[in-house]
This record gives structure tokens, C-alpha cells and sequence, in this order.
């Protein structure tokens, strides 16, 4: 099984989810319950996963990718000269070595 995406949003996760099954690949989803606990155990352990057999990886990721350029928040990215980071749009210095927007 290949990891295709982690969320704190199981929302997020079951958009992905049938669109892959729409797309007739089976997926696997795990720690679906755990994210209720969020606040009693670590963040990144209530992360919703979701995977799919190995032979899916390179449709799904695809597909998940075309999901998340579609989201109504998505911002364009601004890569920063001196560190290769991407920023979002919206901030005018590097969060990693604060250099200036070009
Ligand atoms: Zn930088």
C-alpha cells in the first residue's frame, strides 16, 4: 500500500476518497477514528491517511493533485531565491530565511 495523502480534516480525506473511487481505485483509510481525539494525543497521530495499492500510486497521486488546484483555497506559490522554499502568495518574506519576496 502506498501513502497518498494525510489530513487533520477527514473532510479533506473523503473529497479524495471518491474521487479516486470514481476513478475505480479501492482505498484504504486509516486512523478514520482517531481524529475525534484531537487535543488528548499528538497532532500527527490523529492525521486522517489514506492509501491505495501500489499499482494505483502514480493515478492517485495524480488525482489528488488535480483535486487540490481545484480548491477554492488554494493559493499560488512564490519560491524563495535564496532557500528554494515555497511560499504562499499571501506573505511577502521567506518564513525560513527571510529574504524578501523578488
Ligand atoms: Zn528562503
Amino acid at each position: 500500500m502506498k501513502l497518498i495523502d494525510a489530513s487533520p480534516y477527514p473532510h479533506s480525506i473523503y473529497i479524495l476518497r471518491s474521487a479516486l473511487e470514481s476513478e475505480g481505485i479501492a482505498c484504504t483509510l486509516n486512523n478514520e477514528n482517531l481524529s475525534q481525539l484531537s487535543g488528548e494525543v499528538p497532532v500527527t497521530s490523529c492525521y486522517v491517511e489514506i492509501y491505495v495499492a501500489d499499482e494505483f500510486e502514480e493515478k492517485a497521486f495524480v488525482i489528488r493533485d488535480r483535486l487540490r488546484g481545484s480548491e477554492p483555497g488554494s493559493v499560488p506559490l512564490w519560491t524563495c531565491q535564496s532557500c528554494q522554499e515555497e511560499i504562499e502568495e499571501q506573505y511577502d518574506i521567506c518564513w525560513n530565511c527571510e529574504a524578501v519576496k523578488p
